[in-house]
């Protein structure tokens, strides 16, 4: 078979619905999906759209697999965990497995202002994966800048919420939430757990939309706020109507959270019991020479991509972007001056 029956083959029970078509398979292959974070919504995401023929998939997270990730995260293995695999990675590994046709773009980095912009510049959708009101502020103000259609998406709990937004069509996020909602700006937000049920629903309308967008079928997006809570059995669509006339977002064009002198050096990691330190400006940190410096003052451990030290009741990991994440403290100063000690300012 040619590689265009065994395309036609793999993609006939798609083909066959009449949503999407010949036609729209084609669109859907010439097409390319940003998804940031490759967490439990964003790796979902990731699988659906990869299996759906996305032709270029371009996966963002700064994260590593852990075991506490499993519950919920049906890409990662505990290969994935053992081996403490970047997402980005982890999740481009098994998408080659899945369909060798597409082409993964995988990226170890923390979305914020200084890459935003250049990480959706070629997108034909983005997706939220993310587990922050911040970070989705900012897709927000770089997606309506830049006039890219994104889908938000979060889950706690069995709750969970989504909606799409075509910026200067339909309302942008700061025009539904002025300010992030209290439970989602609560420091520890994911004390609350997760389970795996409400992840497939709000991923799987996600993926809904972004094949509804990528084939041109505008006509048929939910054009709502849509939020599920599976475990007390309430399903609710709220329509949202036009942006707002004076959003500072989409009318005013401020997009203020690109417009940051420098993003914070260090952040608490939601729900992790662990901080993120980020340089200021970006250094490729070797990372061989920093094991054998590392090595006398306790356990090291390393892969391709990361190093992990651990020293009393601390684990530091440090990227080759010479970011940090410190687990075992929620402590800014403490973290920083961990920072300092073993990796340096
Ligand atoms: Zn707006």
């Amino acid at each position: 078979m040619t590689s265009n029956s065994n395309s036609q083959e793999r993609y006939s029970r798609q083909i066959l619905f009449s949503g999407i078509g010949r036609e729209g398979q084609q669109r859907l292959l010439n097409s390319r999906a940003v998804i940031i974070g490759c967490g439990a919504l964003g790796s979902a995401q990731a699988e659906a759209l990869a299996r759906a023929g996305v032709g270029k998939l371009r996966i963002l997270d700064r994260d590593f697999v852990e075991a506490s990730n499993l519950q919920r995260q049906t890409m990662f293995t505990e290969t994935d965990a053992a081996e403490r695999l970047p997402k980005a990675i982890a999740c481009a590994n098994h998408i080659a497995e899945i369909n060798s046709d597409i082409s993964v773009e995988p990226e170890i980095a923390d979305v914020n202002h200084s890459n935003i912009e250049r990480l959706i510049a070629d997108a034909d959708v983005v997706l939220d994966g993310t587990d922050n009101f911040a970070t989705r502020y900012l897709i927000n103000d770089a997606c309506v800048k830049h006039q890219k259609n994104w889908i938000y998406g979060a889950a706690v709990g069995s709750y969970g919420v989504t909606m799409t937004v075509r910026p200067h069509e339909t309302p942008c996020l700061r025009c539904i939430f002025p300010e992030a909602p209290p439970a989602a700006s609560a420091p520890t937000c994911d004390t609350a757990g997760v389970i795996m049920p409400i992840i497939s629903v709000v991923a799987a309308v996600q993926v809904a939309e972004a094949l509804k967008l990528l084939t041109g079928d505008v006509k048929n997006l939910h054009n709502s706020l849509m939020q599920f809570d599976v475990w007390r059995n309430e399903w609710r669509k709220i329509s949202i109507g036009k942006p707002l006339a004076d959003c500072p977002t989409c009318a005013l064009g401020e997009h203020e959270t690109l417009n940051a002198e420098a993003r914070d050096f260090a952040a608490v990691m939601c729900g992790r019991y662990a901080v993120q330190i980020s340089p200021s400006e970006s250094v490729h940190i070797d990372l061989a020479a920093l094991r054998q410096k590392l090595e006398p003052a306790g356990e090291v451990k390393a892969n391709d991509y990361l190093l992990r030290f651990r020293t009393g009741d601390y684990e530091l990991t440090i990227f080759q972007d010479a970011r940090s994440i410190i687990k075992g403290t929620d402590d800014i100063a403490t973290a920083r001056s961990l920072y300092s000690k073993y990796i340096g300012n």
